[in-house]
């Protein structure tokens, strides 16, 4: 702990020296780039409801400044220490997160604009669905039962948690709405149901699956790990 205190102190420090104003000398603002054009935010689908992001920060990298200007959720994949930067501002704010924290910015000023570093010796992994339209389908909410319940409901989307043991399935149940599905943990699932849109490659912890509306399935765990997997739908 002494030892990681010590290496976020290191960072305030070098961060200073390179960049903290200096009485009279004109300190240019740093120049940020749009989230989904920031190195560590990999662009991996786009369509006219969502850009999917993976965000994979190796340990001791730093993203650049960065402007999130949509509204976005998504889950945390592998967690880490970071610490975060608001442009402009000197504060910096350690934070610890965990696998499968929820990461959404339905509360936060946008557009914001930061950069993050990983202090940890572990990789930080979300993945992130951005809010570019709403798909103005009212529908309720999805009926809860032992493998699948809603975690939160924002103004853009409804949230939901499925949780698998090894053999175990969800009930057959359909989004009205189009949305993401990520998977959290590592393991095999298999879809029964509508095809998906788009998808990545392979089932594995940051897999994930965009579904139109009106999408219709059983997820499957068909391997030997319990999984947890966390549904986005897009109101
Ligand atoms: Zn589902």
């Amino acid at each position: 702990m002494i030892q990681m205190r010590l290496r976020v102190a290191t960072y305030v420090l070098v961060g200073c020296s390179l960049s903290c104003a200096r009485p009279g000398a004109g300190v240019p603002k740093p120049a940020a780039v749009p989230v989904y054009a920031e190195p560590h935010h990999h662009l991996e689908y786009e369509s006219k409801f969502v850009r999917v992001l993976d965000v994979v920060i190796r340990p001791g990298d730093t993203t650049r400044f960065h402007i999130h200007a949509d509204r976005h959720a998504g889950v945390l994949i592998a967690g880490a220490r970071t610490w975060g930067q608001i442009v402009g501002g000197g504060a910096l704010a350690v934070a610890a997160s965990s696998i499968g924290s929820i990461s959404d910015n339905s509360s936060d000023a946008l557009p914001l604009t930061h950069r993050v570093a990983n202090i940890d010796t572990v990789d930080f992994h979300l993945v992130l669905g951005q809010f570019l339209a709403a798909s103005g389908i009212d529908a309720p909410t999805i009926a809860p039962d032992r493998t699948m319940q809603l975690d939160r409901e924002t103004a853009r989307s409804r949230v939901y948690r499925v949780t698998l043991a090894p053999g175990q399935s969800t009930g057959s149940h359909r989004h009205a709405q189009p949305g993401l599905t990520i998977q959290v943990t590592a393991g095999t699932v298999t879809w029964d149901g509508d095809a998906v849109a788009a998808r990545s490659v392979g089932s594995r912890a940051g897999a994930w699956w965009w579904r139109e509306a009106g999408h219709t399935h059983v997820l499957r765990n068909t391997g030997q790990l319990p999984i947890r997997l966390v549904e986005i739908d897009w109101k």
